[in-house]
Order: structure tokens, then C-alpha cells, then sequence
């Protein structure tokens, strides 16, 4: 899977691995101060500096020719309408009736259901028994998690102005009086609009941001949520959604750590969303097209490989991506556009070899979704696969505020920006012996370690509510409410 491993060990050398060494040896004697020194809310690094001053990890050095997923094989576009769980589940609920089976869900359904047989379970399952046993915890056990719903309600009440009319329409700024799109202003150089486009994403709140050229791979060829597109006619990838622009902006820290029950994304979907909506509007109003694809699911493409292309960070285990600033800890949107830019080259800063030996992630996933084993090809790409109907069908099997996100919340990359931490980054990425990566995942075992996993699951099903850390003073419902 890397790219650049072998060559690294030729271009960078004994003596960087020598320090790789001897750092290691220091971490593990100082740990406990960095462990300390992570309570310090200064180290809250993302959402609280926008200008990225904070973050100094230097991803040109990291910067490879190709992408860090690898091409095997023929490729296809994803189907959103049965390989995106939200969206399957969604029509399933719709169509599905006992009395008439398989037969009674359109041909697209059906054709899934036949290939993955154990995804049709799952889905029964969540709709049977999952669901009603949910909202009978959730009556039960409301006092204990009021303050984290009520927050994680509070962060996605703002939801994003609905897109109805196809691309070509929408996604340009007309003129009232022609009802065409107006005139785009020319700019100089593409290399010095790309330094504008990422300063002007700062400025409207995002943490990180960067530009790839549009894969058409990753653009859904069929969907079911709209957004100017027919259900039952393929999509066709507009012509001017030629670059990709990604942001993102982390979730807040002390809630993440007390996932599952006291967490939510609705608080960096809600933020990465405004930014998505803020800069498509600039970029219309230079008479340019713009569509923002922004959480939680009012999407027309897979993002994942899009961070990668731009350069945003590396695919890990659990499938989202890795990035150097802020670990698996973020939520992105993507502008499509036709603005003259030039994108960023992906980076490789060892991931995918830590990720190999890791499997922290997998070993704290309660729900089984994430592999233990190698990358597997789909649609024509090799990636960690990991079962979105399980994940989702855990989602469903916890109480408090929303969903699940023990993968980011354990995962060694996703810590604060301590000393510590920031030293352990640079040296994994540039040892090419693999020791600091043993020895790093030894020492987040040790420091971290988390409860067992299956008492995450709510009563019924035999679980405790437990949480990874425990909830911060501010949504401890028991602390504020009689
Ligand atoms: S926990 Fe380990 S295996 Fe999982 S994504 Fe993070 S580094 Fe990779
Ligand atoms: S969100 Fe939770 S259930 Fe889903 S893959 Fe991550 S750890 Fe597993």
C-alpha cells in the first residue's frame, strides 16, 4: 500500500531512525507528563485556531505522486442507493413488507441484497428488534443523558439549505434579469487563487482544507436523496465539477473521549457544513459553479478518497481518513467547482504501515465492523473494508446523544497536541524501521486503555452505557438536573 516506504529508507536515514529510537525511549520514561500535559486545554488543537498556526507538521515533506490507496483492478462508481447505509436503510424502511420478501423492493435492492445476504439480516434485525428495544432504553435511561442530547440536538438544529434543482442549475449564481449565470471574473494564476481559496476557507471557520482534481470514481452513479437527481436515472458527473475543494473541522475533544453515550459529530457536521455552504457562495459569486456536499449525509460523491487525492491525510482502518493535524478526529465537506485551481499532491506519513500493525481500532470497535485483516479490493480499489450495517446497527444499540465514534476516539493519532504527541507524530513518519510504530501502539495500550467493549451497549442488550473516558462536568445530567 505505501508508496514511498522503500525509497524512504534510502532517502531518509540510519541517524533518523537512530532518534526515532532513542525518542521512543524518552516517550515511554516521560509518558505520563505527556498524558498530563493532554488535559491542558491549550493542547485542544483544531476548531480553537483557524489559522493552522498551531498545526507545524510539515506535509510537503510527506508529499507523494500518487495516492496512498492502490488502483487493482476495474473500476465503478458506487451506487448510493444500496452502498450507502443511510440511503439503504432509508428505502428499505419505505419498501420492505414482510408479506411480499425480496420480491416486493425495487430491482437495485433486491439485485444487493442476493450478493450480501448477511446485509439483508442486519437490516432486519435493526428494524425488527434493534429499533423498538432503542426507544425503550432511551425512555428509561433519558435523565442520565438529557444534557448530551439536548447539546448534541442544540449543534445540529441548523440543518443545510435544501439543494433541489440539478447541478448545472444550482450550483451557479444567476442573473435575475437573464436567468443565466453571471460573468466569472478572470483571475491571474491558478497557484494564487488556490492560496486565496484556502485562506478564505480559514476565514470562514474551517481547520483544514485542500484541493484535489475531481476523481469520477468517487461520484455516485446513482442516487436516492435528491438533490437535483432522479432516483432511477444514473448520474451523469457535471461537467464542471473538475476540482474538489475539502475542509473540515474537528469534534469538541472531552466529548469525544466519553464516547459512545456522551459524544456526538452533530457539532463538527454542523460547523464543516456552514463552511461548505459559506465557500461554495463565494465562489458562485464570482460566477464560478460551486455545490457543497456536506455531513451528515447530503453527499453526491464518496469523500474519503477525495481527502486523500487532496492531500488531507492517509485512508486508516476504520476506513475515514488520518490526517497529520488532527489524527481521525474531523468531519469534512467538499466544494465541487470548475474555479481554475492547482491541487495539492497526496501525502504519505506511514499510515497505512501503522495501521497494519495497529488494529487498536478494531480491537475497541464493539460492533466487529472494522477488519483485522489487509486491505480488500472494491470497485476497483484496495482499501480496509469495514461493515457500515454493523457499525450502524451498533449506532442503534447505545444510548445518549448520537451514534458511535470509538474509532477516532482511541486511535494513536487522534491525541492532543502535547509535546509528546507531536514528537511521536514526526518520529513515526520519518522511521522507516517500523520500531516506533510497535512501540508507540505498546504505549497507547498502556495509557489508554478503554473498557471492555461490549459493555458500551445499552441494558437490553446486556451492556453498562459505559463510556471510553468519563463525560465532561458540563453534560453530566446527574450534576445540574433534580
Ligand atoms: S487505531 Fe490504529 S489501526 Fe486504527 S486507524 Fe488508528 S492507527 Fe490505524
Ligand atoms: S463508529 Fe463505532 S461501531 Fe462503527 S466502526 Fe467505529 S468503533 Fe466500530
Amino acid at each position: 500500500m505505501t508508496q514511498n516506504k522503500g525509497k524512504g529508507f534510502t532517502r531518509r536515514t540510519f541517524l533518523k531512525a537512530s532518534g526515532a529510537a532513542s525518542a521512543l525511549l524518552g516517550s515511554a520514561g516521560l509518558g505520563f507528563y505527556g498524558y498530563e500535559a493532554g488535559k491542558d486545554p491549550r493542547t485542544y488543537r483544531g476548531w480553537e485556531n483557524w489559522e493552522g498556526v498551531n498545526q507545524d507538521f510539515n506535509r510537503k515533506k510527506y508529499a507523494v505522486d500518487k495516492p496512498t490507496y492502490l488502483k487493482v483492478g476495474e473500476t465503478s462508481r458506487p451506487d448510493a442507493r444500496s452502498d450507502v447505509i443511510f440511503y439503504r436503510r432509508g428505502l428499505f424502511r419505505r419498501q420492505w413488507r414482510d408479506e411480499t420478501g425480496l420480491e416486493g423492493l425495487d430491482p437495485y435492492l433486491q439485485k444487493y441484497y442476493r450478493q450480501n445476504p448477511e446485509h439483508l439480516e442486519l437490516d432486519l434485525y435493526s428494524q425488527n428488534e434493534l429499533m423498538p428495544k432503542l426507544m425503550a432504553d432511551t425512555r428509561k435511561y433519558r435523565k442520565q443523558f438529557l444534557l448530551a442530547a439536548a447539546w448534541s440536538n442544540a449543534m445540529g438544529a441548523v440543518g443545510p439549505p435544501r439543494i433541489t434543482e440539478p447541478p448545472e442549475k444550482s450550483d451557479f449564481m444567476l442573473n435575475r434579469r437573464t436567468g443565466q449565470p453571471i460573468e466569472a471574473v478572470q483571475f491571474k494564476d491558478p497557484v494564487k487563487t488556490s492560496k486565496l481559496i484556502k485562506k478564505m476557507a480559514h476565514e470562514l471557520g474551517s481547520t483544514l482544507v485542500g484541493i484535489a482534481r475531481l476523481n469520477p470514481d468517487w461520484v455516485y452513479s446513482y442516487t436516492s436523496i435528491g438533490r437535483g437527481f432522479k432516483s432511477d436515472e444514473p448520474i451523469e458527473v457535471p461537467k464542471h465539477w473538475q476540482f474538489a475543494i475539502v475542509v473540515g473541522t474537528p469534534m469538541s475533544w472531552d466529548p469525544l473521549y466519553a464516547n459512545p453515550t456522551y459524544g456526538t459529530s452533530n457539532d463538527a457536521y454542523s460547523r464543516s457544513r456552514i463552511i461548505g455552504f459559506r465557500l461554495a457562495s463565494f465562489i458562485k459569486q464570482l460566477g464560478y459553479g460551486a455545490r457543497p456536499h456536506t455531513p451528515g449525509t447530503d453527499y453526491d460523491l464518496m469523500v474519503p478518497p477525495i481527502l486523500v487525492d487532496a492531500g488531507i491525510g492517509e485512508q486508516g482502518r476504520p476506513s475515514i481518513v488520518i490526517t497529520p493535524e488532527l489524527g481521525n478526529n474531523f468531519r469534512p465537506a467538499v466544494i465541487t467547482t470548475n474555479l481554475p485551481l492547482v491541487p495539492d499532491k497526496p501525502i504519505d506519513f506511514g499510515v497505512q504501515d501503522f495501521c497494519k500493525h495497529c488494529k487498536i481500532c478494531a480491537e475497541n470497535c464493539p460492533s466487529g465492523a472494522i477488519t483485522f485483516g489487509d486491505p480488500v479490493e472494491e470497485r476497483g480499489y484496495l482499501r480496509f473494508k469495514v461493515d457500515t450495517a454493523k457499525c450502524l446497527n451498533f449506532w442503534n444499540s447505545t444510548l445518549g446523544s448520537m451514534g458511535c465514534r470509538l474509532c477516532v476516539a482511541v486511535c494513536p493519532y487522534t491525541r492532543k497536541a502535547n509535546w509528546i504527541h507531536k514528537a511521536a507524530l514526526k518520529v513515526t513518519a520519518d522511521d522507516p524501521t517500523g520500531l516506533t510504530e510497535k512501540g508507540l501502539t505498546f504505549l497507547q495500550k498502556k495509557f489508554y486503555p478503554g473498557p471492555d467493549p461490549q459493555t458500551y451497549y445499552m441494558p437490553s442488550l446486556g451492556g453498562e452505557n459505559a463510556s471510553y473516558r468519563p463525560p465532561p462536568w458540563w453534560l453530566r445530567s446527574e450534576d445540574f438536573i433534580e
